[in-house]
């Protein structure tokens, strides 16, 4: 299982030159302490895998290595002979990516602890507005959009990049992220990208509390980061921000007017009125944080969204946590990699450098990376290169170890579970953040019968190869938030009979799944009594000669209870208990034979080899049904299937 005891050219796989260097000493013995990141970790789709992670910092000694991820020191300096570097003792301190790219190949998580030396100084907080569908997030963002340095600054015109910055009065500045909803919030926390600092809960005074206002305080509770709640919508006639107010509170959020600290701020979207209130609040809320970073050094900064361009090529924003991302650094952007070309800030203007809390937007990468995916700085191309080959690997052998772990689980399914179907899926989508939202809500349906598997994935239309692919493999292809495919794709998806699901709204996209998926399911054969009767006289076909067969006794029965079927179990039944089980052989009513029989009427049966019938005797009529799973969503919004 141990990457080292393979052969050195299985191990290697990372091409490195050969040349042996010496690694510069360094003497750090603690590890530093601020913003771990943790390494993308795979979503675990039916049982939990032995995933370990180690913390990793730069300078650690090869002894510390050795001791976290409990490998020999000798198969360390085996990995590190196969990179092309030399260290002699195992007191020799290693760099951060060389600790990372040992680690890898030892199938070991990474956490990068990076330096927390340096200046710290004030940084603007990172906000992320959340709530019910419907209840005026777009429009908030669009309000606030036009209120941020970017529109101040070109007229009006804004490009959209998935973040904007709102100044104060006072200069002090406020980060708005503008990616998808609370999916993509949820998505980015799940890979370790902990962003955002404030969340804005939108709840509509017209409509109160929802679902997914509940969902979204969940979210922000379990990342631990304070609500500021914007109850919107306050211009219509039917507004009742008061009623909002109890809801929340019934629900356990501790409100200003009700003794606690969660401020709430009536504003109207379309009116444009209380955002200054709302900034106010949010800043007064980041104040109360008293949120710093380090300034200086290299930077570690995370993706939320990233798309394709044109001609500019695969394009990121980052928002900075620490230090500073200066324009022509080498960069690992989670397993793809680049030299940053060009960094422009929101109003679309080149800048040098990213101090923390800043949207930027990244060009230079070789591949388009992941919402959520860190950034961290290197020092040459060939060590990105290295580290992001590194991380590719270790992502597809922990994507075979996955799949290996879910037949194993399907060898293990009891007798009688019917086979997993498979339903292949095509996402694509605006966005990555889209993507990666839509990707992760659609593997929740998987299940015991129905295995979600997303084939590929995408950002833009789709496209000819979209339809090529799915018709290779039978898949299903989900466009979100994307314009509808022009008449020759829809055409052509047609002629391959193959579905097309466009959707804008993530629960919308799911409840039409979960109905195919359902649909799909092979479900369960389950025994279930159709009716019941009662033997009320019993007749006998006597005198039959031995050829013709033996005598036949049959019940005249009354029908008590639902329905018989002459393709049914027939079960006799004395003072509750059962006598004989066997088909039927006959099912007649009034002389006429009968496949089925109604409650009230009254029938003659005949059951094979029975010829045990005493009136009073019950008559049950089994019949095998086959038991669909059910699509279910819960109060909180979340969905699932069940089998
Ligand atoms: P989202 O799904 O939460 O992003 O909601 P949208 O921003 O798309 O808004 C949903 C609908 O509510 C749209 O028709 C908006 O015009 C409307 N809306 C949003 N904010 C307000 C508001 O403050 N007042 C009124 N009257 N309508 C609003």
């Amino acid at each position: 299982m141990l990457a080292w005891s393979r052969k050195r050219e299985d191990v290697v796989g990372l091409k490195a030159p050969k040349k042996e260097k010496r690694v510069k000493k360094e003497n750090r013995t603690q590890p530093p302490v601020e913003a771990p990141y943790v390494a993308p970790k795979p979503k675990l789709a039916v049982k939990s895998i032995p995933d370990k992670t180690v913390e990793i910092f730069d300078g650690m000694t090869l002894l510390e290595l050795s001791k976290r991820t409990g490998a020999y020191i000798s198969a360390l300096q085996d990995i590190l002979a196969d990179l092309g570097e030399k260290v002699e003792s195992e007191f020799d301190s290693i760099s951060i990516d060389l600790a990372e790219l040992i680690a890898m190949e030892l199938g070991v998580n990474t956490r990068r602890m990076h330096t927390g030396v340096g200046t710290m100084e004030p940084r603007p907080a990172v906000v992320t507005v959340m709530g019910h569908v419907d209840h005026g997030k777009t429009s908030l963002l669009d309000a606030l959009r036009q209120t941020s340095v970017a529109a101040k600054e070109a007229g009006g015109i804004t490009q959209h990049i998935g973040a904007f910055v709102v100044e104060m009065p006072s200069g002090a500045s406020i980060t708005f992220l503008d990616t998808p909803g609370h999916a993509a919030f949820s998505a980015m926390r799940a890979r370790g990208a902990a962003v955002t600092d404030i969340v804005v809960l939108v709840v509509a005074a017209d409509d109160g509390v929802m679902p997914q206002t509940l969902e979204a305080m969940s979210h922000a509770k379990a990342a631990n980061v304070p609500i500021v709640v914007a109850i919107n919508k306050c211009d219509k006639s039917g507004a009742d921000p008061e009623r909002v107010r109890i809801q929340l509170g019934s629900e356990g959020l501790l409100l200003e007017d009700m003794g606690g600290d969660v401020q709430v701020i009536e504003i109207s979207a379309v009116a444009k009125s209380g955002l200054d209130k709302l900034e106010e609040a949010l800043f007064l809320q980041a104040e109360m944080m008293d949120l710093k970073a380090r300034t200086d050094g290299p930077a570690q900064a995370f993706v939320v969204e990233a798309r394709v361009d044109r001609g500019r090529g695969p394009l990121a924003t980052a928002i900075v946590k620490s230090g500073t991302l200066v324009s022509g650094q080498h960069i690992v952007v989670g397993a793809e990699w680049g030299r940053i070309r060009s960094l422009r800030d929101t109003s679309g203007k080149i800048t040098e450098s990213a101090k923390p809390a800043m949207p930027i937007e990244i060009e230079g990468l070789r591949g388009l990376p992941m919402a959520g995916d860190d950034i961290v700085v290197v020092d040459s191309e060939e060590r990105a290169r290295m580290l992001s080959q590194g991380r590719k690997k270790k992502q597809e052998k922990d994507r075979l170890r996955k799949i290996d772990e879910n037949m194993e689980d399907d060898i293990d399914t009891p007798e009688g579970t019917p086979e997993r179907v498979e339903m292949p899926i095509i996402v694509k989508a605006d966005v990555q953040g889209s993507v990666q939202a839509v990707t992760d809500a659609l593997r929740s349906l998987n299940s015991a019968q129905v295995f979600v598997n997303v084939v590929h994935v995408g950002v833009g239309p789709i496209s000819q190869h979209d339809i090529d692919l799915a018709q290779a493999c039978g898949a299903y292809i989900v466009g979100f938030n994307i314009r509808s495919p022009p008449i020759a794709i829809t055409q052509a998806a047609t002629r391959a009979n193959l579905k097309i699901l466009q959707h804008k709204i993530i629960y919308h996209l799911l409840e039409e799944m979960g109905r195919l998926i359902v649909e799909k399911a092979p479900g369960t054969a389950e025994t279930q009594i159709s009716g019941e009767a009662e033997v009320l006289n019993i007749f006998e076909l006597k005198g039959r000669s031995k050829s013709k067969g033996p005598d036949i006794k049959i019940a005249g029965c009354r029908i008590t209870d639902g329905h018989f079927s002459k393709s049914g179990t027939m079960r006799l039944l004395r003072s509750g208990e059962t006598v004989f089980e066997g088909p039927c052989a006959s099912l007649k009513r009034e002389k006429q034979d009968a496949e089925t029989v109604d409650k009230g009427n009254d029938c003659g049966l005949v059951i094979q080899d029975c010829d045990d019938f005493q009136v009073g005797d019950v008559v049950q009529c089994l019949e095998q049904v086959i038991r669909k799973p059910k699509f279910i969503s819960t109060q909180s919004g979340s969905v699932r299937i069940e089998c």
